[in-house]
């Protein structure tokens, strides 16, 4: 049955669909109001297209940024062109003051040490269209509301600039100084907010541990530091002739056709000052187009290795992958070689879409922490561990950045995927066991050990109304388990042609839940309600029971009941008198009517002496009633 039959808001096709089945009329998924008007303004679609009346807003940012450590103040001028693709007229622009964050004052949702406080960001002048504006930065949050002088008309932009200056902090998290003369700067300019077409502007605050909802923009950025400083950032180098002596820039030059790890700078070039040129200061050129973020590092001491590998093999294009960090940091000696093998895994498996970026950049920091084009990680003994988290940060490149996520309030939309990516690259890279070892430990124990309410809330819930450990079971462990359930359900062909898809559609843009639930419906042909139902709009949890076995001859009937109600895939192993054992795999597909039991008939199965559930990755929360032994 088609699925636009059941999802149309049209009266008629509601009766109809009522008439038909009454119980898949239960399956409707809950819209928030906010939701269900934009699907009557025609910007999204049923069938999880972007609706004919989409739209999206828009900033190019020019910008000149100054960096002169150990002095920890940073300057800027930059020149933001607003083009307001809405049909409303905007009245006031929402600025994202983030580095706002650091002000004593700022709420937060854990305490911080005085090493992190600043005075926040300065708006020392700023213009609209060429004219000087007032804008009092006593008392600037992390949101900053501007009542615009003349109200921005729909398709019709506006130029705005902004001379700025912030302090870096001494602690860095996911930006700051990591040391004296190694700085890494995020979240840093101030931007227009995302303006969207179902909850308009976004003053959603930060409080330390959310992300981010940016436009994608258009940057051109060049950056000022004193001569032996090697700038990273996101986009492309367009000078670095102009920065790097011959023989750097010829390396550089090399790694970008270069499968081999190319060691750039080390610490010997580093100590003959000869590396950038002599001046006494370089300013780097950077040009990135359609990104929702930028970020920069840059250190007088770090090394530099860089390679490229082949990201889509039907153009040839390559992408190049590189790495900054310090002499101590000895995992990083095989970042590159890893960060090769991770693109083209990506690029070819899944989610086999080609890395859609020029590069990649891990810089040795405190964060753990993506950013597009750019990753800011830790340092660990176990070079395992680093490989893993590297990993998880190139994913992200997929989700949030190419397909342009609310990460404050849908994390599930990122993090799951993230974390989904993770586990399948980890199967490859540490093997099964051990993948699934990190898996259970890192994303699902926290959530099946701990019986609290909180846990359990449904996986739509937003993100940014949630304490931190819900938020992060739910956008991690919980919507991963549900990306894999799916996958487990659907087998892996038609799981990726859904999801290539539903990238397909929305790339670029920002997808909401109901655009991913829609698209996989249409895509596979097949009303997936009552799954999404069951994983993300419910409080179910993980836990089956043996509720009773039958034998018969050479057959054998288990009843299981679902007491957690979650639609779990999972394995019932057979053992035999002789001590030999089968495996039986059950998708969730087995829940698909009822999911509060099931009664699965296994054939050929003789001389049966024990039978046990065994879900896997989707943890049991009751090992207890999994295990149905024969009694003489
Ligand atoms: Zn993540």
């Amino acid at each position: 049955m088609s699925f636009s039959l059941f999802t149309s808001k049209g009266t008629i096709l509601l009766f109809i669909g009522f008439l038909i089945s009454g119980a898949i009329n239960a399956q409707e998924l809950y819209q928030p109001r906010s939701v269900q008007q934009a699907y009557k303004n025609a910007t999204r679609s049923t069938d999880g297209n972007p609706g004919e009346k989409y739209w999206q807003n828009h900033s190019v940012h020019d910008m000149h940024i100054q960096i002169d450590p150990p002095n920890r103040t940073i300057k800027g001028k930059q020149k933001i062109t607003y083009t307001n693709n809405s049909p409303d007229t905007l009245k006031i622009l929402n600025y994202k003051l983030i580095l706002n964050h650091h002000k004593p004052g700022a709420p937060r949702l854990r305490t911080v040490p005085e090493d992190y406080l600043t005075s926040g960001m300065h708006i020392n002048e700023y213009t609209e269209n060429g004219i000087k504006q007032e804008w009092d930065s006593k008392n600037d949050g992390i949101n900053k509301a501007i009542r615009l002088a003349k109200p921005l008309a729909p398709h019709s932009s506006i130029e705005l600039t902004f001379d700025w200056h912030f302090d870096v902090s001494k602690q860095s998290g996911r930006e700051g100084a990591i040391d004296s003369t190694t700085f890494f700067l995020a979240y840093f300019y101030p931007r227009v907010a995302v303006y969207d077409d179902y909850e308009g502007w976004d003053r959603m605050p930060f409080a330390g541990s959310q992300e981010f909802y940016n436009n994608f923009n258009d940057y051109t950025f060049q950056v000022t530091v004193p001569k032996n400083y090697i700038v990273w950032a996101t986009g492309d180098l367009l000078n670095p002739r102009e920065v790097l002596q011959k023989k750097y820039a010829d390396l550089l030059e090399k790694s970008m056709t270069s499968d081999e790890v190319i060691r750039i700078v080390n610490q010997e070039d580093l100590k003959s000052k000869a590396v950038t040129l002599q001046n006494e200061t370089n300013t780097w050129k950077w040009k990135v187009d359609n990104i929702n973020d930028i970020a920069i590092a840059t250190s007088n001491h770090y090394n530099w290795d860089a390679g490229s590998v082949i990201v889509d093999k039907k153009t040839g294009r390559r992408a190049s992958f590189q790495a900054a960090y310090d002499e101590p940091s000895k995992d990083f000696k095989t970042m590159v070689t890893n960060g090769l093998n991770t693109l083209s895994w990506f690029s070819n498996n899944t989610p086999g879409v080609p890395y859609p970026y020029s590069k990649m950049t891990v810089v040795r920091g405190f964060a753990n922490m993506e950013y597009p084009m750019m990753a800011n990680d830790t340092s660990n003994d176990d070079e395992e561990f680093t490989q893993f988290v590297m990993q998880h940060e190139v994913a992200h490149t997929y989700f949030p950045f190419y397909m342009g996520i609310n990460e404050t309030r849908f994390a599930f939309m990122d993090e799951g995927w993230a974390t989904t990516f993770e586990y399948l690259i980890g199967i490859e890279d540490f093997g099964y066991e051990k993948a699934t070892e990190n898996f259970k430990q890192f994303r699902v124990e926290r959530w099946v050990n701990n019986p609290s309410l909180e846990l359990d809330v449904p996986v739509i819930t937003p993100s940014n109304i949630m304490s931190g450990l819900a938020a992060g079971i739910n956008g991690y462990g919980k919507s991963a388990l549900a990306y894999l359930a799916l996958r487990d359900y659907l087998g892996e062909k038609v799981f990726l042609k859904a999801l290539h898809g539903y990238m397909d559609r929305w790339n670029g843009k920002h997808p909401i839940p109901w655009d991913f639930f829609y698209s996989f419906n249409d895509i596979t042909g097949e009303n997936l309600n009552w799954f999404w139902n069951n994983w993300f709009f419910s409080n179910n949890y993980m836990d089956l029971a043996i509720q009773n076995v039958e034998l018969d001859g050479s057959s054998a009937k288990i009843q299981v009941n679902n007491i957690g109600g979650m639609a779990v895939p999972f394995d019932i192993i057979v053992e035999f008198k002789n001590g030999e054992t089968k495996t039986f795999h059950q998708t969730p597909g087995v829940w698909k009517n009822d999911c509060t039991m099931t009664t699965i008939t296994l054939k050929d199965v003789k001389d049966i002496v024990q039978i046990k559930l065994d879900g896997g990755i989707w943890m049991d929360a009751d090992l207890e009633n999994n295990v149905w032994e024969k009694k003489d």
